[in-house]
């Protein structure tokens, strides 16, 4: 466990180095009043930021996105030593975040200002326009995993759209939003644009029922049906980036030897634990021998650790290597070859597990692992592999690798992002929207939806003339309703 209450119980909470359980700093804990009271100021604070329009906005997002650039390697220092992920891919968390901002503050003008539309025939006097007004204040609520990459997945696009925002990190990871939260002061002259609580579920909870005119919520599935059971009673929106079992789906004509090496990265980079991460690849009949056999080389060379030659970290939370020991106990008593890996592990550091001939009703095929454990599963055709894909609860993202069809199965994939030929690559993409379907939660962070979320929609009809016909008055003649169905009939005949 990488966090947990201090001895001040109730009021202060630690968080642990996972390698070496070494505390590395403690925090209070946040509880309604205090919530509260830093949502008025952020609401207060809004006021502010809304005023000083686009231009201003993007200018200290900008600078805040040069600030994070020169200091990229102290912050991945800083998410390497609090979440256990390897140094490199700490850094990797840090630049694409720096993307997503610097594209969030660049487009948001041009995205969420006045479009004019057409008025219709109804309404020729009139010009209509749509203007994307910011919501106020945003609470975003992260996990453990990308302790950077996923908050500013929502934070970058909800300041940009004019918001500010309060930011509860997971419990495990407070140190890194401490961080986060310091270096925006350093540009920004109000410590109210966006500011940080800490805490547990309760903190959570009482940031979902303080105000906040939207929750960003990612977490678990079971955490999501919480919040959104909060939410409902002041009937504030959500947006949920919940879990998934994300499959890579391998065609008869795909590049077996880019397959395998993709798969690898998908599924054990970062311990596995990444809500977008590989975890079944359904091979079909004619490739699975060959995708194996190369599948398991590239694995066998794969371990645990902290070394520079490590392929990855320690798994972040206990709970999690809990997870995936019952997981794969259970797939093997339901007769699963283990092909590398074993059951059993040291400290939290889990060597890279890979599965066939697993049973359906095994639990691994159900729920999600969040861990370092491939399955690898045998299919006729690239169809049955299609019907597990959109069979399954969860819906986030899917990989296919095929030399001729990759675009054909995409279309007939029903997830929220889908990467053809390699994995996880549409989250580098700032402006392609992220977030997945049915378990795996609605609404969309990054891109042109990304700021929308953050924003609603106002229409305006603004008046130039008066129609021959008035519609909307009592003035209007007694015989108009039935010219003016006369001519709706030649318009739609
Ligand atoms: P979690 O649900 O345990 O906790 C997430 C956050 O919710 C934490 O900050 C936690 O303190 C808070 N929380 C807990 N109870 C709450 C309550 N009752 N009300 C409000 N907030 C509450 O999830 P986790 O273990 O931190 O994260 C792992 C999960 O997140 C996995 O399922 C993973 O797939 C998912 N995830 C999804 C994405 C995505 O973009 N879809 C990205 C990263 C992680």
């Amino acid at each position: 466990m990488s966090s947990f209450l201090s001895s001040d119980q109730q009021s202060k909470f630690s968080s642990l180095d996972p390698s070496t359980k070494e505390v590395l700093g403690d925090f209070y804990i946040d509880k309604t009043p205090e919530v509260s009271q830093v949502v008025k100021d952020a609401k207060v604070a809004s006021l502010w930021w809304q005023e000083i329009d686009f231009y201003k906005r993007k200018k200290y997002l900008n600078s805040w996105a040069k600030l994070l650039s020169s200091r990229s390697k102290e912050l991945a220092q800083l998410i390497s030593k609090e979440n256990g992920k390897l140094f490199d891919d700490a850094l990797l968390e840090v630049i694409l975040s720096i993307e997503h901002l610097s594209w969030a503050a660049k487009h948001a003008e041009q995205i969420l200002s006045h479009t004019k539309v057409s008025s219709g025939w109804l309404m020729f006097g009139s010009k209509s326009f749509i203007h994307y007004d910011p919501l106020g204040t945003i609470g975003v609520i992260g996990p453990w995993n990308y302790p950077f990459f996923t908050p500013m997945g929502s934070i970058s696009y909800a300041l940009a759209a004019g918001n500010t925002v309060v930011f509860k990190p997971s419990e495990y990871v407070p140190m890194v939003a401490q961080w986060m939260k310091n270096s925006f002061d350093e540009i920004v002259p109000n410590p109210h644009i966006l500011q940080v609580i800490n805490g547990f579920g309760p903190t959570g909870e009482a940031l979902c029922r303080s105000g906040v005119d939207k929750i960003s919520f990612t977490g678990s599935e079971a955490t999501s049906k919480k919040v959104m059971k909060v939410c409902a009673e002041n009937l504030i929106p959500v947006l949920i980036e919940s879990g998934g079992k994300d499959a890579l789906l391998v065609a008869h004509d795909a590049d077996v030897d880019k397959a395998a090496d993709a798969t690898a990265w998908g599924a054990y980079s970062n311990g596995g634990q990444t809500c977008i991460g590989i975890e079944v690849a359904y091979v079909v009949e004619e490739v699975y021998d060959s995708f194996v056999d190369k599948l398991s080389t590239i694995v066998k060379n794969l371990h645990s650790g902290t070394q520079v030659s490590s392929s990855y970290g320690p798994m972040t939370i206990d709970r999690q290597c809990e997870i995936v020991r019952s997981q794969v106990q259970d797939a093997i008593e339901k007769n699963a070859t283990i092909i590398c890996g074993t059951v059993t592990y040291k400290d939290n550091y889990i060597d890279p597990i890979l599965l066939t001939n697993v049973s359906s009703e095994a639990q691994i095929l159900q729920e999600e692992t969040l861990g370092p454990v491939l399955v690898v599963k045998q299919v006729k055709g690239i169809d049955e592999a299609i019907e597990l894909v959109n069979n399954s609860p969860y819906a986030l993202s899917a990989a296919i690798f095929s030399k001729r069809h990759g675009l054909e199965i995409a279309h007939q994939i029903k997830v929220g992002m889908v990467s053809v030929n390699s994995i996880l690559t549409f989250a580098a993409v700032p402006s392609l929207p992220f977030g997945g379907r049915k378990s795996s939660g609605f609404g969309r962070i990054h891109g042109e939806q990304g700021l929308k979320e953050f924003s609603y929609a106002k229409s305006i009809i603004d008046k130039r003339f008066s129609m021959p016909i008035p519609l909307t008055s009592f003035r209007r003649p007694k015989k108009a309703m039935s010219w003016i169905a006369n001519l709706s009939r030649i318009i739609h005949r």
